[in-house]
């Protein structure tokens, strides 16, 4: 088993003559835990879109777990482990907390049935802090309780790789360390984290490693002090 996880080679992205991502790479090893950041706009989750599948690439490829995605639909790169938060939460609102997470846990089990589902989604509910409202409507919860079933919708499909897109934007302080202190037990679990946030502290804190981009390119990627003290980095944010 190798200790690259996920491999972004070159990758470009285009929405009709505009280049979203210019032949971005991006090494991410097994267990690591990755801030990625850049200005609005620069790409970052475009660059999700493109590593979980929702956007076809114009260029580059894409390796995960020993596997080329390039052209692997969405959902088979779900099975294969790659799952993803939205920076904006879909639940489906009319369903209970538990009953959000049915869905891709039976999607994720596949051809294994049997497994006890509401067992796992309660356990899954456990994780991010939310048993108390199992049963209850989603269409209730706190801001950062929706952030919780965000996270618990990505982790019912099992992933090794987990990507939150600005999963703690809006929150108060306190609520930041808590959604941190539930990504790092998630990382704890063997799960590789990609952490794309705005909140410095945050992604400061979080991060063993960061890449940074700006206008569609890659400008720095290293160890989060060096990162941040970049000039190029420093540049990328002024022009903000
Ligand atoms: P970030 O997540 O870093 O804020 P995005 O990846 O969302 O940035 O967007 C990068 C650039 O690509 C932006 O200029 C955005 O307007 C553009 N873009 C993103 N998605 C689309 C799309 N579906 N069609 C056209 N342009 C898009
Ligand atoms: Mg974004």
């Amino acid at each position: 088993m190798s200790d690259t996880l996920l491999e972004v080679r070159e990758i470009t992205k285009r929405f009709g003559g505009f280049v979203a991502l210019n032949q971005v790479s991006l090494v991410v090893a097994r267990g690591e835990r990755l801030g990625l950041i850049g200005p609005n706009g620069s790409g970052k989750t475009t660059l999700i879109n493109c590593i979980a599948g929702a956007l076809p690439t114009d260029g580059g490829s894409i390796h995960f777990d020993g596997f080329d995605i390039s052209g692997r639909a969405a959902h088979q790169r779900a099975r294969l482990g790659i799952a993803r938060s939205f920076q904006i939460p879909r639940p489906f609102h009319s369903m209970s907390n538990v009953e959000n997470l049915v869905i891709p846990l039976e999607y994720a089990a596949g051809d294994r049935h049997g497994g006890n589902v509401d067992a796992e989604a309660r356990e899954i509910l456990a994780r991010v802090g939310l048993s108390d409202r199992a049963d209850k409507s989603c269409s209730g919860l706190t801001q950062v309780d929706m952030r919780r079933l965000e996270l618990a919708r990505a982790l019912a499909a099992r992933p090794t790789l987990l990507i939150v897109d600005e999963v703690m934007a809006g929150l108060a302080h306190a609520e930041v360390d808590e959604i941190l202190a539930i990504l790092q037990e998630i990382n704890d679990q063997g799960i590789t984290i990609v952490m794309i946030e705005h909140i410095m502290r945050a992604v400061m804190g979080f991060s063993q490693r960061i890449a940074v981009l700006d206008a569609g390119e890659k400008i720095a990627d290293g160890d989060p002090e060096s990162v941040v003290g970049d000039p190029r980095v420093e540049r990328a944010y002024l022009g903000e």
